[in-house]
């Protein structure tokens, strides 16, 4: 199957094509010149849609995107879907640092997640989702070098490294991306998708 992926991020598209090899799929970049819809849905699993709707729709091709964000539990759940644009800042590292100034008043540990929807949508109106989480603590300053976003303030107790200090491979095991491509992977391996639970009006 030929399946476009809805996203303008290299990163992503190799992850989903390192995963997913195992199904035989063409994994497609979206075209140049196809502007992606407007991310303005309140929840994953809607920001998700929209893309993976949205750009199956223009091209009549089966569309896989995600969406993710990061929920800090004393910040009930913020910035969640607005992860990338928390504060109105632009760049990770003031993003880093406003997040941690919002919390300096909060003793360690700093319980969050990373949260992933994956949405594939049909271009006769079916969609499947998948949802990964990915449990950690925000630490009080930035540690390791690798990665994006906040992962250098996401420290996973039980390997006692943040996100940053993981290999690509060792993040995609544990990841919230990770983990709903890979239940993806599992129900696409067990056959036809359960069309009947998530069919559009
Ligand atoms: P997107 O939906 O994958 O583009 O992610 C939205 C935002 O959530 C990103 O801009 C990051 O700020 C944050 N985010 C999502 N996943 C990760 C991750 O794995 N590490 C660090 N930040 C992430």
């Amino acid at each position: 199957m030929r399946v476009v992926v809805a996203t303008s991020n290299l990163g992503k598209l190799r992850e989903f094509h390192d995963v997913l090899l195992p199904l035989g799929w063409e994994l497609v970049p979206m075209p140049l010149g196809l502007t992606m819809p407007i991310e303005d849905g309140v929840t994953y699993e809607e920001n998700a849609l929209i893309k993976a709707a949205g750009v199956c729709h223009a091209l009549k091709t089966p569309t896989l995107a995600d969406d993710s964000g990061l929920e800090v539990d004393v910040l009930d759940g913020a910035p969640g879907v607005y992860s990338a644009r928390f504060g109105d800042l632009t760049s990770d590292l003031d993003r880093n640092l406003y997040l941690l100034e919002k919390i300096k008043h909060v003793p360690t540990p700093r319980a969050a997640k990373f949260v992933c929807v994956l949405t594939l949508a049909y271009p006769d109106g079916y969609v499947e989702s998948w949802r990964g989480e990915a449990h950690g603590e925000i630490l009080e300053g930035p540690r390791g070098l690798e990665g994006h976003g906040y992962d250098p303030l996401f420290y996973v107790p039980s390997l006692g490294k943040t996100y940053a200090e993981l290999s690509i491979a060792e993040k995609r095991q544990i990841s919230h991306r990770g983990q709903a491509l890979n239940q993806m992977l599992a129900a696409y391996r067990e056959g036809a998708p359960k069309r009947e639970i998530s069919k559009l009006e």
